[in-house]
Formats: structure tokens, C-alpha cells, sequence
């Protein structure tokens, strides 16, 4: 069996598998290829592969006859119609906004596994992309701030004068939510975060922030982790309490996602008008179209006197760790659909497996996914 790493397209620095994870397959023999220079930009030479007796191979080749293809990005079409009939592809693939790239990947009779839509249980944790790559995302997003606010993050009270602590508002306390509260203290920041899962608020306050408190959030206990749709009454009560807070902030992440849904606005024009010259906004939810009306996709704008930072791929700004995770992630899923002697065995009654895969037997498999095609 052969199993592929795959070089990501431009833009995309990390890499699905490093030489230590690859290693762990070709011992299992599996023979391991990898694209040349795949891994050069998370700091991965080529050398460091082939001494793990893993071979450089060409795009084609690789697309045309690999049994297991690993990724990140989604591919083209016209190297979705290169691969093998029967092809496995693993990546981030976001199958609830790429529809085309899902038919197309149904029609060439691909089993797909997106680990973005990796079930949010304990079993799945150590298999969860989400995770380890929005715990970067959190954790960046508060040094990209802090690298360009024009003031310091702590206070300080020296002979030249004192300074106040910076006050970060964060919208959102999931992953990448709970990392930024995290490093924004560490940094001295006085922080305040808000989300609609009245659950996160003993963590927020044992990480040392503030919870703004607002009534009456809709029940998103049965929705696997995730958030909700909030009614116009909530989200109306919403606004107020958080119009009060970003007006005080110096700095806001916000990084609230529903799954599937555009990304819900949060901060509204007459928000931004409110706040201070020179804060910072970092939009962690950029993709799905951001939290405030001014956010672009993987561009840093200005707004007036605020500086709007809509990178969605943070990640890939440390593609050594990023890459580390991702692939320990990778490997793990591995485990499930490879036997001990490196055969491939699909057993969709396991939750995860079934969970994860989108196209299978010339179909899209999954439920969440398939309502969404005609
Ligand atoms: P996410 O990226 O989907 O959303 C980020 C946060 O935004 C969430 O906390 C969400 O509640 C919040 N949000 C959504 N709409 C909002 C709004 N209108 N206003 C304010 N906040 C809003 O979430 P995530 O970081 O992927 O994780 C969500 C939850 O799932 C977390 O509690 C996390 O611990 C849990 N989780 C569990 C597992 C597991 O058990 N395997 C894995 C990952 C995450």
C-alpha cells in the first residue's frame, strides 16, 4: 500500500505529515512518497524524509497512483480527474462551503475523509484538526495584535510615567477562545469574553478573564460542541452588552463560528465607530465571512483608525508546531482505517470513520453534507 504526501498549494506553509510522523507508517510497511519540497516551508527538507526511507516523488505520480493521499487544501479539478478510481484523500476539505469539490470528488468515485468534521467526542480528541489547529490560531492572533497595537500590553508604572494594561475583549471561547485568553494575560492584558454557551464561563474565569453575562442563549447542549442559532431577542440583548464592552477594548478577537452558516456579525459599523484610534481587531472567523461588516478574507484592513485582521489561516504562520499537530492528528485517524500489517480496512460502524468521510462508493456519504447537494 502506498500512502502520499502531497506539496500544498502556494500560500499554505505546513505540511500533512513530518519526517517522524511519516516514519511510524513505513514501519508498518507502508511505502511512504512524498512531493519534493512538501515540507520545506514547516521546515522539512527533503533530506530529512529520505532518511526516514521515505521517497520523493512527482506531483503525478503521486496523484495517479497512490492509494492514501494526504493534504491539507483541497486540490484542483483537474487533479481530482489525475487521481486513482478508488483513491483515498485526507484533508481539511470544509465540505459544508466546497460543494463543487465534493461532487466532483463523489463523481471520480474518491472516498474522502475531511477531519474537519471529526465528531466532537473524547475518543476523537487526539484526531481533532479543529482543535490543534485553532489552539495556534487563539494563540497568534493575540501576538499579531500585540505586534501592532501602538501600546504595551501590561502595566507598567515607571519614573517616566504609567501606563494602564491594555483590555482585550474576546468574542467566542472555544479553542481558539480559550488560547487567546491565555496568552492575553500572560502578555498583562485585562481580558473579557463573551460567548452564547453559558458553559465556558467557569474556564474563562479560571484563566483569570471576566464573563459578560446575557440572558436567555438557546440550548446548544445537544449540538455535539458547537454553537447555535440565536434567537432576534437574544441577539439583540447581545449587542447592547457587547457594544458596551467593545467601546472600552483596545483590542478584540473574535472567533465565534457556526458550523455550516456564515459566521454571525457581532460588531456592527456603529460598534467600530465607538471604539478608540489605534485599537486592533483580529477576525478569527474570516472564512465564514468574519464578525464585524468590514472583515476581508485573509486581508488586514483599515477602518477609520482601526486596524481589521482577517488572516484565517494563523496557523500556517508556525508551520513547524502546526504541522507536528496536524499530522500526530493525521496518523491517529490512520490507526482506524489501516490494519497493524498496513492493509486498508474502512469499517464505517466506527463513529469517527463514518463521521469524517464524505464521498464514498461514487456517493457523498455524509448526512450533513449530502442535505446540502442536489
Ligand atoms: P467554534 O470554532 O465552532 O466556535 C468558536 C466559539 O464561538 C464557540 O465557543 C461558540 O460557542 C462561540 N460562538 C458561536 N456563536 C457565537 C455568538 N453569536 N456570540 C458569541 N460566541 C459565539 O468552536 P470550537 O472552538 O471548535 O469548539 C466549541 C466547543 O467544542 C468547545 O467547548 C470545545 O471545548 C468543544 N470541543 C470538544 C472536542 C472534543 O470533545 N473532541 C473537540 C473540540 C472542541
Amino acid at each position: 500500500m502506498t500512502i502520499a504526501i502531497l506539496k500544498e498549494p502556494i500560500n499554505e506553509t505546513r505540511v500533512s505529515l513530518l519526517p517522524e510522523a511519516a516514519d511510524t507508517l513505513t514501519k508498518q510497511n507502508i511505502v511512504v512518497n512524498i512531493e519534493k519540497n512538501a515540507g520545506a516551508l514547516a521546515y522539512a527538507p527533503d533530506e530529512l524524509y529520505q532518511s526516514k526511507n521515505i521517497r520523493i516523488a512527482e506531483r503525478t505520480e503521486i496523484l495517479n497512483a497512490s492509494d492514501i493521499i494526504l493534504t491539507i487544501q483541497p486540490l484542483s479539478q483537474e487533479e481530482i480527474t489525475a487521481l486513482k478510481t478508488n483513491a483515498i484523500l485526507i484533508g481539511i476539505y470544509q465540505p459544508l462551503f466546497n460543494y463543487q469539490f465534493i461532487k466532483q470528488l463523489a463523481e471520480k468515485n474518491i472516498t474522502a475523509f475531511s477531519l474537519d468534521m471529526m465528531p466532537r467526542t473524547t475518543r476523537a480528541q487526539s484526531m481533532d484538526v479543529l482543535s490543534s489547529q485553532a489552539n495556534i490560531a487563539g494563540y497568534k492572533a493575540v501576538l499579531e495584535a500585540a505586534n501592532i497595537y501602538p501600546r504595551y500590553f501590561p502595566m507598567f508604572m515607571t519614573a517616566a510615567g504609567s501606563i494602564k494594561p491594555a483590555r482585550v475583549l474576546i468574542l467566542g471561547a472555544g479553542v481558539a477562545g480559550l488560547q487567546a485568553i491565555a496568552t492575553a494575560r500572560r502578555l498583562g492584558a485585562v481580558v473579557e469574553v463573551f460567548d452564547t454557551r453559558p458553559a465556558v464561563k467557569e474556564e474563562v474565569m479560571s484563566l483569570g478573564a471576566k464573563f459578560i453575562e446575557v440572558e436567555g442563549a438557546a440550548d446548544a447542549s445537544k449540538a455535539g460542541g458547537y454553537a447555535v442559532e440565536q434567537t432576534e431577542e437574544y441577539k439583540q440583548r447581545q449587542q447592547q452588552k457587547i457594544a458596551a464592552s467593545v467601546a472600552k477594548a483596545d483590542i478584540i478577537i473574535t472567533t465565534a463560528q457556526i458550523p455550516g452558516r456564515k459566521a454571525p456579525v457581532l460588531i456592527t459599523n456603529e460598534m467600530l465607530d465607538s471604539m478608540k484610534p489605534g485599537s486592533i481587531i483580529i477576525d478569527l472567523a474570516a472564512a465564514t465571512g468574519g464578525n464585524t461588516l468590514q472583515t476581508k478574507n485573509n486581508e488586514t484592513v483599515k477602518y477609520k483608525n482601526i486596524t481589521i485582521v482577517g488572516n484565517s489561516n494563523l496557523a500556517a504562520t508556525m508551520p513547524g508546531d502546526a504541522s507536528k499537530l496536524y499530522g500526530k492528528n493525521v496518523l491517529n485517524f490512520l490507526q482506524l482505517i489501516i490494519t497493524k500489517e498496513g492493509n486498508i480496512n474502512l469499517n464505517f460502524e466506527d463513529d469517527i470513520v463514518a463521521g469524517c468521510c464524505i464521498t464514498h462508493g461514487g456517493k457523498v456519504v455524509n448526512e450533513r453534507v449530502g442535505g446540502l447537494i442536489d
